[in-house]
């Protein structure tokens, strides 16, 4: 019997409601197999935790995280506390820490699900999005000065280095060449941002010539979110920046349905360091501990955990069981205009891994 050991941070807000699901469901599954079991370990970080001790986690956190298989992520996201504090404390703390430089966000109408696309049926809408996840706009380059004065001036600066641009490409090829359609998007704006991004685009073509079986085509990211809305069908891969990418796969998730449903993966592609796993959706205040939130993105950001670290049988098993259950509107969230609770499609879920 193999033991996984799995980190659980739930974070802020509906953190706390969708990843004890989350471990619901993996517990679920496990319960059935005679050839895996998970370990559990939670930690309490985020805003409660800032408020006690003025940080968001703790200044060796990355060492207890770091022995572990894989890191189930909630949000980090809390009303009192300023967005950039809970994002760079937490979460780009741990997806910089241990260097998952790919975020890799499938986007797919799961059946029953009424998307918003009139002219598109769930098969014309099957994308991957892959997020360069350690530089671009969120390097973290920057300043301020003169706060408060008329001369006040304030910087993001976008870094791209060759290797980190070769990396993600490269990810973001192999991925293509491992889907059935071979397709690759790589969203630019080389048009208006005329160094880095002009960069970008030459590496991708240098890294292409190592896949003369992948397609790949450019889009300008502004044209990229009219092709998502017209032509669903024309994409498949797309690789995009940091911030490109975080708004086309929030455009993406509305796409398919709900911002609840999307799951994602920050992955260290080397196996470094643990990955980590996680909706993509943030700490939704309006709806937190209501017991309302969609839990469908961390069942699925589990299905990805599961296939990372070699689970392959009991991932294709976790995403019919979600399957089934998005199946039947009576088991649908708020968010898809459903009657049913976290706890109810949790619930669903186990019991339809307990029938197979
Ligand atoms: P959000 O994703 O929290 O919420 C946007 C809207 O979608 C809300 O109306 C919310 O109710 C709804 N929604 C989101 N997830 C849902 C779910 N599972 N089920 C049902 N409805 C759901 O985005 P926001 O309002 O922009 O951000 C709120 C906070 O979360 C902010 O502090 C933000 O910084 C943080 N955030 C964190 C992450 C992260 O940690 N990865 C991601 C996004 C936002
Ligand atoms: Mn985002």
């Amino acid at each position: 019997m193999k033991t996984y050991n799995i980190a659980c941070i739930p974070g802020d807000g509906i953190g706390q409601e969708v990843i004890p699901a989350g471990q619901t469901v993996l517990a679920a599954l496990a319960a059935k197999s005679t050839e895996f079991r998970f370990d559990f370990h939670s930690f309490d970080w985020g805003g409660d935790y800032y408020r006690r001790h003025g940080v968001m986690m703790p200044a060796d956190g990355l060492d207890a995280l770091r022995p572990m298989d894989a890191i189930l992520f909630g949000s980090a996201g809390d009303p009192d506390i300023p967005d950039h504090i809970t994002l760079w404390g937490l979460r780009l703390k741990i997806c910089q820490g241990f260097d998952q430089y790919a975020n890799v966000r499938p986007t797919r109408i799961l059946p029953g699900i009424d998307a918003p696309l009139k002219r598109c049926t769930p098969a014309q809408l099957d994308w991957v999005i892959v997020r360069e996840n350690s530089e671009g706009e969120y390097a973290g380059v920057g300043g301020r000065a003169h706060q408060g004065h008329p001369i006040e001036v304030a910087t993001d600066v976008s870094m791209m280095t060759r290797v980190g641009v070769q990396r993600i490409m490269r990810y973001a090829f192999k991925l293509a060449q491992s889907r059935p359609r071979k397709l690759l998007t790589v969203v630019t704006k080389s048009n208006a941002q005329r160094h880095a991004m002009v960069m970008w685009d030459e590496i991708a073509k240098e890294i292409s010539a190592e896949f003369p079986d992948v397609h790949w085509d450019k889009e300008l990211v502004d044209a990229c979110t009219a092709r998502m809305v017209n032509r669903p069908a024309s994409l498949d891969t797309v690789v995009a920046t940091n911030l490109h990418a975080d708004i086309l796969s929030d455009l993406a998730a509305a796409l398919a349905g709900s911002l609840g449903i999307a799951p994602t993966g920050n992955i260290d592609p080397e196996r470094r360091y643990p990955s980590m796993f996680e909706p993509i959706h943030g700490s939704a205040f309006d709806i937190m501990g209501q017991g309302l939130a969609n839990p469908i993105g961390t069942f699925w950001s589990c299905v990805m955990l599961l296939e990372h670290i070699g689970l392959t049988a009991p991932a294709k098993q976790l995403m019919q069981a979600i399957e089934a259950v998005t199946a039947d509107p009576q088991l649908h969230t708020r968010d898809l205009g459903g009657p049913a609770g976290t706890a109810q499609v949790t619930e669903a879920v186990c019991q339809q891994l307990h029938n197979k």
